[in-house]
C-alpha cells in the first residue's frame, strides 16, 4: 500500500469496499509526511497495519526527525523500528522502484510501477493541481518546501511523463487521479486517462 490517507477510519473503509483488511497489508510505502499521507498510520497509540513492514525515502525522514512536526511524532516517530530507510533508485517490492523527487517535501519520492512491460508513475504530490501545476510548472506553491527544487523536479517529471507518453497516478489529481501528460510549448496539459483519445 503507497500512503495512508489522512485517518485510519477512511482508508480502512476504502479497503474493505476493495476486499481487504488492515491486517492483509504486509507493505506500506510513505511517499512523503503530510498528514495526508501518514494520517492513517495510527488510531490513537494503535497501528493500524499491524502486520505491514513500512519503507520511505531515508532523506525524507531525517528532513522530518528535525522538524517537532506533531503530525510526524504521532504517526511516523512511534513506527520508526519497522521502518526501511531507502535511496532513489532502490526497489521496494519486485517491479517497484523509488525514485528521488524532492521539492515538494524534503525528501519526496515518486515510484516507478512497471508490470508486463508498461510502466505507471505513482507520482504523489510532485504536482498538485491538474490545471496550474502543468500549465505553469514554474508558479511557486504554498505547501512546497523548497520551492525551486520544487519546480525542477515538477519539469523534470513532467518533460519525462510527456516524453515516454507514460501514465502517472496524482494524488491531488481529480478522480481518478489517473492520467497522460502532453506538451504544450515549454509547459504542459494533464489528459485525465477517461478523456483519452490517442496517444
Ligand atoms: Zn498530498
Amino acid at each position: 500500500m503507497f500512503d495512508t490517507g489522512p485517518s485510519a477510519k477512511g482508508t480502512t473503509a476504502a479497503l474493505a469496499e476493495a476486499g481487504y483488511t488492515p491486517d492483509q497489508i504486509d507493505t506500506v510505502v510513505i511517499t512523503q509526511m503530510h498528514g495526508d499521507h501518514i494520517g492513517g498510520l495510527m488510531a490513537g497509540d494503535t497501528e493500524t497495519y499491524v502486520n505491514a513492514r513500512y519503507i520511505t525515502g531515508g532523506a525524507k525522514f531525517d528532513a522530518w526527525d528535525k522538524t517537532g512536526n506533531k503530525t510526524f511524532e504521532a504517526k511516523m516517530r512511534p513506527l520508526a523500528e519497522k521502518t526501511t530507510f531507502i535511496k532513489g533508485g532502490a526497489a521496494v517490492a519486485s517491479g517497484i522502484t523509488g525514485l528521488d523527487a524532492f521539492g515538494h517535501t524534503g525528501g519526496h519520492m515518486t515510484y516507478m510501477l512497471e508490470s508486463g512491460g508498461k510502466q505507471l508513475l505513482l507520482g504523489a504530490d510532485f504536482a498538485n493541481h491538474y490545471v496550474w501545476s502543468l500549465a505553469y510548472p514554474d508558479w511557486q506553491v504554498k505547501f512546497d518546501q523548497d520551492k525551486e527544487l520544487a519546480v525542477k523536479t515538477r519539469r523534470d517529471i513532467l518533460g519525462m511523463l510527456a516524453a515516454d507518453k507514460l501514465p502517472m497516478i496524482g494524488y491531488h489529481m481529480p478522480w481518478p487521479a489517473l492520467g497522460y501528460v502532453e506538451t504544450r510549448g515549454s509547459r504542459y496539459r494533464y489528459v485525465a486517462h477517461s478523456y483519452q483519445m490517442m496517444l
